[in-house]
């Protein structure tokens, strides 16, 4: 191949609600139309991140209780992974990923979840409830669908310069209340969606790709690839 990205699947053995590992899967498939291959390193428990070791990261969804373990061991790399995405590193990050990524999720039982910090929004849970369903929703700025199934008790509130993954059609999203779903900022791509979100969302997974290659190879000629990022009709 001629191309290589190097991804860090951040706590990948804890963190992985219904089947999130399979967004690596997609990657590495449309990757190898892209003449790239994909070398996987999982990041877990008392293991570094390092920000020049990687070019592209991976951050599933998960149960407050991982959710709590990750919250605390992720703080060692906390400089490390907002050096990573102020220097444009892409970033996939789901539901508790996404989470812990901004400032703080207060969990179901009321306890307060610590982020790194990285990104502007925060997280509060509601009160015997959860949105659970298939969600669709609209991306203006790439004319876009994205369809998925959302399970989360977190609502989430944007902050500075993020902007959300895209607006609700149908389903719950960020918090149920403003129409947002996920967010974008910088390179990072967050949602709520599982199943695994690129799976449904191929458009994504090569957004996401064609990112990381030209932030690794700048005076590369990505045409060819670029060219696979069909249009959608709707
Ligand atoms: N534990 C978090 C919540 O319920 C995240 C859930 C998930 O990743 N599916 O909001």
């Amino acid at each position: 191949m001629k191309y290589q990205l190097k991804l860090a699947h951040l706590y990948g053995d804890l963190l992985n609600t219904y089947g999130d590992i399979g967004n690596i899967l997609v990657l590495q498939y449309y990757a190898k139309q892209m003449d790239t291959d994909i070398d996987v390193k999982v990041v877990s428990l008392e293991q570094d991140f390092k920000k020049d070791a990687f070019d592209l990261a991976f951050f599933g969804g998960g149960q407050d209780f991982e959710q709590a373990i990750v919250s605390k061991d992720i703080q060692r790399m906390k400089n490390e992974l907002t050096a990573f995405i102020e220097d444009d590193g892409p970033i996939l990050a789901i539901c508790g990923g996404y989470q812990l990524l901004g400032h703080y999720y207060i969990g179901a039982h009321g306890e307060k979840i610590e982020g790194i910090h990285a990104l502007d929004h925060y997280t509060k849970s509601q009160d015997h409830n959860r949105f659970i369903g298939d969600i669709t929703i609209k991306n203006e700025e790439f004319n876009e669908t994205y369809h998925g199934f959302e399970n989360h008790n977190g609502m989430t509130f944007l902050g500075k310069g993020e902007r959300p993954l895209g607006t609700v059609i149908s389903g719950h999203g960020n918090n149920g209340q403003d129409q947002t779903e996920g967010a974008i900022y910088k390179n990072v791509w967050c949602s709520y969606f599982h199943g695994p979100i690129l799976a449904r969302n191929g458009l994504l997974a090569k957004r996401i790709l064609l990112a990381a290659l030209k932030r690794k190879y700048p005076q590369a000629d990505f045409s060819k690839q670029e060219a696979l990022i069909i249009k959608p009709t709707y």
